[in-house]
Order: structure tokens, then C-alpha cells, then sequence
């Protein structure tokens, strides 16, 4: 990585180290494995063969891992008037405590992988991350409910991104978990190998129009964060940065923000375009505000001229290319 180098940093490879995988928790019942009570699996095709091709994976089952068999009787979450219990309705077995003391030992194991993210399977009464239901007397008590680990994962860990494949057919969060990802192994990366200062001005400059496409409030704060540092030392810096910054991108990149950062990257082009350039960008950035346009049209339009112009601050952003293309995300945004 050389975060000092303004005028190529706007890319994610040229932060990406590859010594430093990004690391992904999912499901085992995605990747293909035959873990499910039935004996079968839940092979998701972006997991296990797009994003394998970028990211490493690390494999749980709690039902498996806790002792279960394959096949196994289904269980379910219940609450007969004593709290919700993960019980298999055929043979009335009750689960819940080896449940919990599973996933409370093995999320403190994961957060020693330093995992950028992680995929849940949904609809599991273990490891969906919502809309589960919960019975009494066989019926449905309540509907929005985690599976036992979710609850137990999204609990302790916050601010690890976290979705279920389901939720990911959504293109809007799908490029929302990916950016989201991929933002934390370059912050996780950085601040293993040694934070400095000047890093981490670099890393916010990169990040700028990034931050803004996802929360301008938050854009503000970091802002000020990294401009008043004087006043606070190193370590309680970086905290207060990482937190704001992984708080910043949990928010849903809107198409409103992205508007907003593409025609405030216009600006930096106005005295150099021509008219009918000038105008075949800004109707590509009103046919994205409109729905008739993908993000990467106005983008790839906007890019070609920073590149020609040589637009240094611009060609710098990780906006323009946050991920691999090849993820193609933006194609569908
Ligand atoms: S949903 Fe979770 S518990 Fe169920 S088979 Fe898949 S990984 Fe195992």
C-alpha cells in the first residue's frame, strides 16, 4: 500500500493488501455444505461463487458445531410463558442453554479472526438475523425475532457488518454490505500495521466522498474529528474515528447522496468540459436521480474526464472504485 500517493490511492487495490484477506463469517449451509437438518444445503451462487473469488470464508454451523446431528429433528424458537426457548417440536428436546453457551464461546472465537463482515443464513431459528418467529401453543407469538446466534453475534459484535443472503438479492444493500466490507479491512488493515496521524488524514481524504454518499452528518463529524485531533491522543483518536467511520456507513447509501457527491464531483470538471460533455454527464446524473440509469453509467462518464483532466483530489476518491469491478454492484445500484 502507498496511502501517501494521492494521485492513484482512489482505487480499492491500490489499499488492498493481499496478505490481508477479507474475511468473511457465513453460514456453512451457503457455501454448499450438507449441514442442514435434513441433510441437504442452501448453496447461495453470489456467495460461494462470486464473492469467494475475492474473499475467504469462515464456515460456522451452530447446530452442527453445538453437538447436533445431520439429519436432525427441525427446531424452533417457543415461548410457552417462560422465556424463549430453541426446542425440536417432534421430541419436545430443549436446546436453549447449549445454544447459548455455543454461540457465547464461539463468537468470542470469531472476534479473534478479525472478520470483515458475515453472512447469515435466513430463516433459521439459529442463524437468521431476523424475522424469526417465535410460537406458543403452535402458533406464531411474535414475527421479528434473531435466530439464538444472530442474536448473539449482532449483540456482541455491533459493528461488524452483517446480512442475510436473502436481504442481499437487494441490489441497494447488497453494494451496501460489499462497500461496507471492504471499508473495514482497509481500516482494520491500516490500524494492525501501525496508525499514524498522517494515515489516517490519507485514509479520510480517500474516504471523503465516500462517507458522503452514505451520511453527510457523519462526514461532518469525522471531519471535524480528524481536524481537532490536537486535542485528543493517538489512541483515543482512532477510536473515536473508527467508530463515526463504520457508524457513517452503516446508514444506506441513498440515491439522493449519491447525487449530491456525483454533482459536487462535477463541480471540480465545469471549467473544463465542453457543452455537450457537460451536458451528457449531468443528464446522466438526472437519469440516475430518476431511476432510468444505473450509478455506473454516470460514474464511468464522470471517471473518463477526471482521468483526462488529471482531476488529482478526484482520481484519489474510493468512491470511483470502492470494490472490484468485477463484483459488478454498481451495474444493478
Ligand atoms: S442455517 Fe445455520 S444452523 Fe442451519 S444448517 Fe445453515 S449454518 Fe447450520
Amino acid at each position: 500500500m502507498q496511502a501517501s500517493a494521492p494521485t492513484d490511492s482512489g482505487t480499492w487495490s491500490h489499499w488492498h493488501i493481499h496478505g490481508e484477506p477479507i474475511r468473511l463469517g457465513i453460514s456453512s449451509c451457503l457455501l454448499g455444505e450438507e449441514v442442514r437438518y435434513d441433510g441437504g444445503h442452501a448453496r447461495d451462487r453470489f456467495a460461494a461463487d462470486v464473492l469467494s473469488e475475492w474473499m475467504e470464508f469462515v464456515s460456522v454451523c451452530p447446530e452442527v458445531e453445538m453437538g447436533m446431528d445431520i439429519p436432525r429433528p427441525t427446531i424452533r424458537l417457543a415461548d410457552e410463558g417462560d422465556g424463549v426457548q430453541l426446542i425440536a417440536p417432534s421430541t419436545g428436546e430443549d436446546f436453549t442453554e447449549q445454544m447459548q453457551t455455543y454461540s457465547a464461546r464461539r463468537v468470542s472465537e470469531l472476534q479473534e479472526l478479525d472478520l470483515d463482515g458475515y453472512i447469515l443464513k435466513r430463516r433459521s431459528p439459529s442463524c437468521g438475523m431476523e424475522r424469526i418467529k417465535i410460537y406458543r401453543k403452535g402458533a406464531a407469538l411474535s414475527t421479528n425475532n434473531p435466530g439464538l446466534f444472530a442474536a448473539e453475534l449482532m449483540q456482541r459484535w455491533p459493528s461488524l457488518p452483517i446480512e442475510e443472503e436473502g436481504r442481499l438479492n437487494d441490489p441497494g444493500l447488497r453494494v451496501n454490505f460489499i462497500e461496507r466490507v471492504f471499508c473495514r479491512n482497509r481500516w482494520r488493515v491500516l490500524a494492525k500495521r501501525g496508525l499514524t496521524r498522517r494515515l489516517l488524514v490519507d485514509f479520510h481524504t480517500a474516504h471523503k466522498l465516500l462517507i458522503r454518499a452514505h451520511n453527510e452528518a457523519a462526514y461532518q463529524k469525522l471531519g471535524q474529528l480528524v481536524g481537532s485531533a490536537g486535542s485528543m491522543d493517538d489512541e483515543q483518536l482512532y477510536a473515536a474515528y473508527e467508530a463515526e467511520f463504520q457508524r457513517a456507513l452503516s446508514f444506506k447509501a441513498s440515491r439522493k447522496l449519491h447525487v449530491n457527491v456525483l454533482m459536487h464531483a462535477m463541480g471540480y470538471l465545469k471549467d473544463k468540459l465542453g457543452q455537450v460533455e457537460k451536458k451528457e454527464i449531468l443528464s446522466s446524473i438526472e437519469d440516475f436521480r430518476l431511476g432510468l440509469l444505473p450509478l455506473i453509467v454516470p460514474l464511468t462518464l464522470l471517471n473518463y474526464n477526471i482521468k483526462l483532466y488529471e482531476i488529482e483530489y478526484l482520481m484519489g476518491q474510493l468512491y470511483f472504485a470502492p470494490h472490484p469491478k468485477e463484483l459488478m454492484l454498481r451495474n444493478h445500484a
